[in-house]
């Protein structure tokens, strides 16, 4: 594939269309995912992911894609990436069993508790992230769809061993393994304001999948992402970190996000990408400190799609719900290729969304604190970097890469280690978060009994494969 032609204004493929071309776009969403509740004051609130579906469907974006229940993933297929012992305690766990002899070991060693709390129902909201995820791949595998989207993925942070930032099972992991069974080379672009460590450390070892991050970094969670980290091994130039400061706008992301990718796409050639869209990046943000508008966000998203390559399309971080709920409607509208009216049309959760009732807020009137000449040495250093890599490595197509062998640290090590938290109990945004004190309401309309779709016929793809891939250290 030739890339060399694209210019700012798009990137299309001139023998492979336009943007204006439709794209044929396969949506997972499981009905129940709303009610999933992670604690009083908790940031992290899955009701989110509800209302942005709520408003797909009041903008009839439902009737321009396909729209898939997801199949809960199993936990053997959980396995492929996480440990055994791991994935029997999320499976087991209850906040009722939470102190039990067999659980309460094992609370600090799976890192969970403060960010990561044990909640109702938690493997099963578990399995219906991953298994949108793993679905939206299959349809991509199939090609039965050019973009799949699942909001309720992208939760980057989950390690193989270990809970982390709100994040319990890596569903983008295991997206991109049930993606190297049919495509030689993934890319990963995360654009959620953490870095997206727990994907970059899985495949960080590896040519297969090249992993880039733009995120705030200096005194912010995880704490990784630094711009030299760029990979080991086979993998070295293959992780690429674009570390932000506060205050990010519109036109300083994309004066990034374009030309790096851009490069990326001509060197690398990817035959699939995974986009994580963290709305945590946007203005305003109860955690984040970025002030992109939500067609800034949505830029990314709308350039990848001018690529035309299969483009899986991720949920992640995102916490003043209000704008997570516009974002993601937003995005559904660009992957579809429509422009909706920004009057919000009348819906379940009106009231969250005045006083302005639109789809677009205006940005924060905050200080920028990415200045020209440092956002050009960034641009200057990555875009060196990338030149680096032979151009489309031809990788053996056969063997699934392996993760990098993090050793099991001791139990009585944990004490001393350094335990980094992506909440502290307090706010970023000014505005503070009104919502959580608005009641979860659960839908009836919904039929949360209905048997699976059609998707239920993918389930023999990524089933009953043996292979353990990635999570057969600890065996
Ligand atoms: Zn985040």
């Amino acid at each position: 594939m030739d890339f060399s032609s694209a210019d700012s204004g798009g990137a299309s493929l001139p023998s492979s269309g336009t943007d204006a071309k439709k794209r044929r776009v396969s949506y997972f969403y499981e009905p129940t995912i709303g009610d999933y509740y992670y604690g009083q004051g908790h940031p992290m609130k899955p009701h989110r992911i509800r209302m942005a579906h709520n408003l797909v469907v009041h903008y009839s974006l439902h009737r321009r894609m396909e729209i898939s229940r997801p199949f809960p993933a199993e936990a053997s297929d959980i396995r492929r990436f996480h440990s055994p012992d791991y994935v029997d305690f999320l499976a087991s766990v209850s906040p009722e069993t939470l102190h039990d002899h067999t659980h309460a070991r094992h609370l600090k060693r799976f890192n969970v508790g403060e960010d990561c709390p044990v909640f109702d129902g938690i493997f099963k909201f578990c399995q219906s992230s991953a298994g949108g995820s793993i679905g939206a791949a299959v349809k991509l595998n199939r090609q039965d769809a050019d973009i799949a989207i699942n909001w309720a993925g992208g939760l980057h942070h989950a390690k193989k061993s270990e809970a982390s930032g709100f994040c319990y099972v890596n569903d983008i992991v295991l997206g991109i393994l049930e993606l190297l069974k049919y495509h030689r080379r993934v890319l990963y672009i995360d654009i959620d304001i953490h870095h997206g460590d727990g994907v970059e450390e899985a495949f960080f070892t590896t040519d297969r999948v090249m992993t880039v991050s733009f995120h705030k970094f200096g005194d912010f969670f995880p704490g990784t992402g630094h711009i030299k980290d760029i990979g080991v091994g086979p993998g070295k130039y293959y992780a690429v970190n674009v570390p932000l400061n506060d205050g990010m706008d519109d036109d300083s992301f994309r004066s990034l996000f374009r030309p790096i990718i851009q490069k990326v796409m001509a060197v690398y050639q990817p035959d699939a990408v995974v986009l994580q869209c963290g709305a945590d990046s946007l203005a305003g943000d109860r955690l984040g400190c970025f002030n992109l508008s939500v067609k800034g966000h949505a830029d990314c998203l709308r350039f990848l799609r001018s690529f035309n390559v299969p483009l899986m399309v991720l949920g992640g971080g995102g916490y003043t719900i209000r704008n997570v709920a516009r974002c993601w409607c937003y995005e559904t509208a660009v992957a579809v290729g429509v422009e909706p009216d920004n009057k919000l049309p009348y819906n379940e959760y009106y009231e969250y969304f005045g006083p302005e009732y639109t789809l677009h807020v205006e940005p924060s009137p905050m200080e920028n604190l990415n200045l020209p000449r440092d956002l050009e040495k960034i641009r200057n250093m990555l875009l060196e970097q990338i030149s680096e890599l032979p151009h489309a490595p031809s990788v053996p197509f056969q063997t699934t890469p392996s993760t990098v062998e993090v050793p099991e640290e001791r139990e009585d090590d944990m004490d001393q280690r350094p335990n980094p938290r992506i909440w502290n109990g307090n706010d970023c945004s000014s505005e503070g978060e009104e919502d959580d004190d608005k009641p979860i309401r659960l839908r009836s309309s919904i039929n949360s009994n209905a048997p699976p779709n059609e998707n239920s016929k993918l389930r023999d793809l990524y089933s009953g494969i043996n292979d353990k891939d990635m999570a057969d250290s600890d065996n």
